[in-house]
């Protein structure tokens, strides 16, 4: 598989998608922006000013789906002539009174239901934090006691996470719940594994998600797979590496626990392809997602599936990044017959903006993350120039040699 076939990576982009996108990441890779970006695009949304038509022309388009699951379809339908799948993220965050969340319930549910219908979208996806005060269940995971009006809110939350796997249920679409900070995921786990065993009986369904940053998930992704033959379900396993990184060792540091984060970048990667191994060993069971730009795990991960006989396109199998990131790996794997996937955000400009700021973050902690895509798109970019260049040449020495002689 070669990752750097620029041209494979690119076919949907045009001249112009590339230019533009080689100014933002170029942009996004200087250290005075990384610096003062965010502070600055918070402070300016504050005041009003009017920012948001920039952001939109430039780190939204490049990142974001569209506006709703409408505003969507045109960059759906480009992906799926290629044969990349979309799942479409509604990717509105940190809304935290009731009617910001029915609200985020009912527009899930729609996109739900408008998987179920396309088959250019595979899976559904919601981040459960969505779904809930993340206090609630922050004092929940903590074992601190909860009031009635609390109890009765993290109620609610295990009713919304039921109702939007039902959907997919009956709609026939698996849905992907995502992980966020680790001292609410326990109670995210729980909720995720009974819905497990309720509507993951005859296929999976429903799919958790594994940090496998975190020192502890090989163990738990072990002990989830014991637990699924014993009660006689799937497991859906969607794996990362975690986007959370600083965030959870500042928390460790500042309250003197122990972080849960793997001491370095090494051993998260030997925990991932461990997950992919152990998984692959029990692919009768668990059905994988590996959602990652890291090439070395996307190859582990094609090199099993060869041992083990499987095809390209098995379904129990797909390949995941991030819609904006890594066409070279999408397009590549789409192109040899993998199943692949592009995680499609969409939402209101102002409403994705942590979505986008943790993009912008990413690609500045995730060491040459940024200099990856630019090198990429440079380079096809110069492929392009030189193959107008010698089309011309040849086009001219055409001509030259259909000349009359006299
Ligand atoms: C389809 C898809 C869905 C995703 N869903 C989620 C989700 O639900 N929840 C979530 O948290 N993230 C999610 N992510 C983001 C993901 O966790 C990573 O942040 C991102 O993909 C970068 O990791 P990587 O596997 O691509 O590889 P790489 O670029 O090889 O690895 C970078 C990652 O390695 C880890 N790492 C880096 N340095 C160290 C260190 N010193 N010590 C220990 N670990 C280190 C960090 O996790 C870092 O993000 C998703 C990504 C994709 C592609």
């Amino acid at each position: 598989m070669d990752f750097n076939n620029t041209e494979k990576a690119f076919i949907a982009k045009s001249d112009r998608d590339l230019k533009w996108s080689s100014r933002m990441f170029t942009v996004m890779g200087m250290p005075l922006i990384q610096k003062v970006g965010q502070a600055s695009v918070n402070f300016a949304l504050k005041i009003h000013l009017p920012i948001e038509g920039l952001i939109k022309k430039t780190l939204f388009n490049q990142f974001v789906g569209g506006e709703t699951i409408k505003g969507c379809s045109k960059n759906v339908d480009v992906l799926s002539t290629h044969n990349v799948k979309s799942i479409l993220d509604y990717s509105v965050e940190g809304k935290e009174d009731e009617a910001d969340i029915e609200a985020a319930l009912e527009e899930t549910l729609r996109a739900v239901k408008n998987a179920a219908k396309n088959p250019s979208i595979p899976f559904a996806v919601f981040k459960p934090t969505a779904m809930v005060k993340s206090e609630i269940l922050e004092k929940n995971d903590a074992g601190i006691e909860l009031s009635n009006e609390e109890k009765q809110q993290l109620a609610k939350f295990k009713e919304r996470i039921d109702k939007l796997c039902k959907t997919a249920y009956e709609g026939d679409v698996p849905i992907l719940v995502d992980a966020e900070d680790s001292w609410y995921q326990n109670t995210i786990d729980d909720t995720v594994d009974e819905m497990m065993l309720k509507y993951n009986k005859q296929k999976p369904i429903v799919f958790n998600t594994w940090q496998m940053y975190r020192h502890d998930r090989l163990e738990h992704l072990k002990n989830t797979y014991k637990k699924a033959v014993e009660q006689g379900y799937y497991v859906g396993a969607k794996f990362v590496r975690g986007a959370y990184m600083e965030k959870e060792r500042k928390r460790a540091l500042k309250y003197g626990y122990n972080s849960p984060i793997h001491p370095d970048k090494a051993s998260t990667d030997k925990a991932y392809n461990d997950a992919l191994r152990f998984s692959l060993e029990h692919i009768d069971r668990i059905s994988v997602f590996c959602g990652t730009h890291n090439t070395d795990s996307d190859e582990l991960l094609m090199s099993l599936m060869k041992e083990n006989n499987l095809k390209n396109n098995d379904n129990r199998i797909w390949f995941a990044q991030l819609y904006g990131m890594s066409d070279n790996i999408s397009f590549n794997l789409a192109d040899q017959g993998y199943n692949v996937a592009k995680y499609v955000p969409y939402g209101p400009v102002r409403d994705v903006l942590p979505y986008l700021i943790r993009r912008v973050e990413e690609n500045t902690a995730v060491k040459g993350q940024t200099n990856r895509e630019l090198l990429l798109i440079k380079q096809e970019m110069k492929r392009r120039k030189n193959a107008k260049v010698n089309f011309l040449k040849q086009e001219m020495e055409k001509k030259r040699n259909q000349k009359p002689v006299s």
